[in-house]
């Protein structure tokens, strides 16, 4: 961070492996921010990448002063390299959370600072085509949203929106105090509120590289998402239990009436095993549910630093 001037915007770009589209992204961010007129920088934030994202992000550094590097210690993944960018920017307006894929077109930006200069503290831009992602996919990705709709409760997750967005520096500080481990950060920005609007754009297929996601990340995320937002899945467990609890009372009263007046012809193993197992399955399910809580809680009590900075080299 200069000591002297700060810029009025930061641009925040998490990269993980990403040498093959960041000379391009470079290219297109400070076109489309020279273009807007205000100063900025753009932080870039390594993490721990295994390809030559590093030396390309240096040389930029190097060359363009309005370049800020951050290096972390290793890969941390999105959300948290994500958390690192936006504790460094130094912007004393606005900050904009960008992808380096060029998934989230830099030509939006104006867009987003001129919804802004409304008067929106957060202007997030919400997808309105997908190009290059699988019916499937969008499919389960539509079908998240609801799901996160009906549990969310008083935070309510904009549908179609990723992390591309503007906050102005007061949603940021807001943003910057949420300090968990599980960084859900869709929930995390719903969570500060303040006045919000939707920039609709189109939604670019990855320009190189390749996507770190895959269906098993994606379900994490989900699990993430649900886990760190809401407890109503913990209430299944009391519902369930009740109900069934209503079915054995009914079942057992069924049962004693038939032997009081037509005795026992002692039958009905298979559906005793059936019991049995329905009911160990359910309370093995409750029990991973209880654990993906407890798991969290855990992790939260460590206390640990969300990330290790290696290397941070400020924009001037
Ligand atoms: N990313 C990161 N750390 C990771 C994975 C991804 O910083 O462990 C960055 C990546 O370089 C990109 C952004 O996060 O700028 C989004 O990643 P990706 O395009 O793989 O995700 P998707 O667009 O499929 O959600
Ligand atoms: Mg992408």
């Amino acid at each position: 961070m200069s000591e002297t001037v700060r810029p009025m915007l930061s641009v925040v770009v998490p990269c993980y492996n990403e040498e093959e589209v960041l000379p391009e992204f470079h290219r297109r961010i400070t076109a489309a921010m020279e273009g807007i007129g205000a100063s900025y920088e753009v932080v870039y934030v390594n993490d721990g990448s295994r390809d030559g994202t590093m030396a390309l992000m240096l040389a930029m550094q190097a060359a363009d002063r309005r370049v800020a590097v951050v290096n972390l210690s290793r890969n941390f993944g999105k959300e948290i390299a994500l958390t690192a960018g936006l504790d460094h920017a130094a912007c004393t307006d606005a900050v904009i959370v960008i992808d380096a894929d060029l998934q989230d077109p830099p030509e939006v930006i104006p867009e987003l600072i001129a919804a802004w200069q409304q008067g929106y503290d957060v202007a997030y831009a919400q997808r309105s085509v997908r190009h290059g992602e699988s019916f499937i996919k969008r499919a389960t990705a539509h079908a998240f949203y609801r799901v996160m709709q009906r549990l969310g409760g008083k935070v309510q997750l904009p549908r179609d929106t990723g992390d591309f967005r503007l906050m102005s520096r007061r949603s940021l500080d807001a943003l910057l105090q949420l300090r968990e481990q599980h960084r859900f950060m869709k929930g995390l920005f719903a969570w500060v509120g303040y006045p919000s609007i939707a920039v609709p754009y189109e939604r670019a297929p990855r320009a190189a590289g390749t996507t770190k996601w895959n269906w098993w990340k994606l379900w994490n995320l989900s699990l993430e998402g649900i886990t760190s937002f809401t407890v109503g899945p913990l209430k299944i467990a009391t519902y369930l239990g009740l109900v069934v609890s209503l079915l054995a009372a009914i079942y057992l009263a069924q049962l004693l009436v038939r032997t009081i007046f037509f005795g026992n012809p002692v039958a009905g193993y298979p559906s005793l095993m059936a019991a049995v197992l329905f009911l160990g399955g359910v309370q093995m399910m409750m029990l991973g549910i209880i654990g993906e809580y407890l798991g969290r809680v855990f992790n939260e009590t460590k206390g640990r630093p969300l990330y290790i900075v290696e290397r941070h080299l400020p924009s001037a």
